[in-house]
């Protein structure tokens, strides 16, 4: 028998786009010999529709994304329960990236209906996804971080100037702003002075009521990847070399400008350092399946981390699963292995 995948992308994201090209990626890596693929597409607006069947790989986006018949006007999330409770899903792959998707909220859906999904769980896409929390979290697991302070909508309007002081005192320019639920660098922007930083945290908060602010730091960008259960494995590091300011939405989607160097030129105590607190990162959050660990190393070598991502970039050009090629797991054994874990991990908690 066939086992029937769920693939669930596009989602109610900022990083819907990104999600797309993934899904048609991962269709196209899909053995259906082994499985039968059953695209659900999530709009902008959160409106779920199941798709046909898929029984050959998807050619385009607009095929995983036309799947709207007229008995599924409705195109709510019942459609989704019902054809599970009529024909279950053998495993479900969120593709999602960001809010409603990569935070816990769909994997807290799939466990009320018990269905096995790749990647990490609702704890562990939560804490992955709040960069105030993850930071907690990670500063409790000694890994070093640049200084960084936040506060919510609330706070920040009432106390504008004593917030730009204190960051001015703690932090230093250039700052680095973001909004604490998010990826793909939606919403982040640098200030290097109080007017630009007053600007950067208007422009973070039409993303989110959190805010975090970072120390700007002068350092390469280096990422592993983790892919495992209780025992993750650590892939090569790769670099990542923007030609802009930083690694923006557009240096990272549009302008095919950013340079991936894999494996990164590292020392071999650097690259074994890195491997540890990337498993380290992976564990603080309770990560399950799969993170891209991002990490920023300095000219002296030393080393920050700078964040997980629990559904990082998974087109065939994307980080994550670059950096397994060089480590000798091709894309399509990737998605096999992390289906595999994802059945491992359900059949664990029965
Ligand atoms: P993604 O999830 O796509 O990896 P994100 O939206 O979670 O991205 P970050 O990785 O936190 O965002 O930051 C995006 C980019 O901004 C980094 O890759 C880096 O280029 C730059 N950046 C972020 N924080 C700092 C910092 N403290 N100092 C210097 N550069 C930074
Ligand atoms: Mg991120
Ligand atoms: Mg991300
Ligand atoms: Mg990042």
């Amino acid at each position: 028998m066939k086992k029937r995948i769920g693939l669930l992308y596009g989602g109610k994201s900022a990083e819907h786009e990104v999600s797309l090209s993934t899904a048609k990626a991962v269709t196209q890596a899909v053995d259906f010999n082994e499985f039968d693929v059953f695209p659900i597409f999530i709009t902008l607006k959160g409106e779920w529709r199941v798709g046909p069947q898929l029984t050959e790989p998807a050619q385009t986006i607009e095929q995983l994304q036309f799947t709207t018949t007229s008995e599924q006007s409705e195109n709510n999330i019942t459609q989704f329960i019902n054809t599970h409770m009529e024909n279950p899903f053998d495993v479900v792959f969120p593709l999602l990236h960001g809010t409603n998707g990569e935070d816990g909220t769909v994997q807290g859906l799939l466990e009320v209906l018990n269905i096995p999904y790749v990647g990490n769980s609702v704890l562990g896409s939560a804490a992955g996804m709040d960069k105030v929390v993850m930071k907690q979290l990670f500063e409790m697991a000694n890994l070093p971080q640049v200084p960084y302070e936040f506060f919510i909508r609330s706070e920040w309007e009432r106390e504008k100037a004593a917030w730009i002081k204190k960051c001015e005192k703690t932090l230093g320019y250039p700052m680095f702003v973001k909004p604490a639920n998010l990826g793909s660098s939606v919403g982040i922007s640098k200030a290097t002075n109080a007017e630009e930083l007053e600007k950067a945290v208007q422009f973070a908060l039409q993303y989110d009521r959190k805010i975090v602010i970072e120390q700007g730091i002068k350092a390469r960008e280096i990422e592993l990847a983790v892919l495992g259960n209780d025992t993750p494995n650590v892939s090569v590091a790769g670099e990542i070399k923007p030609m802009t300011e930083f690694y923006d939405y557009d240096s990272k989607y549009k302008d095919g400008s950013t340079a991936l160097i894999i494996p990164a030129e590292l020392q071999a105590n650097v690259y074994t350092d890195l491997v540890d607190m990337a498993k380290r990162a992976f564990k603080a959050i309770d990560g399950a399946g799969l993170v891209r660990a991002d990490f920023f190393v300095t000219d002296n070598n030393d080393i920050f981390i700078n964040e997980v991502n629990t559904m990082p970039g998974f087109t065939p050009v994307s980080m994550y699963p670059l950096l397994w090629q060089h480590t000798d797991v091709p894309y399509p054994q990737l998605v096999k292995e992390l289906i595999n874990l994802a059945l491992e991990r359900h059949t664990e908690k029965q």
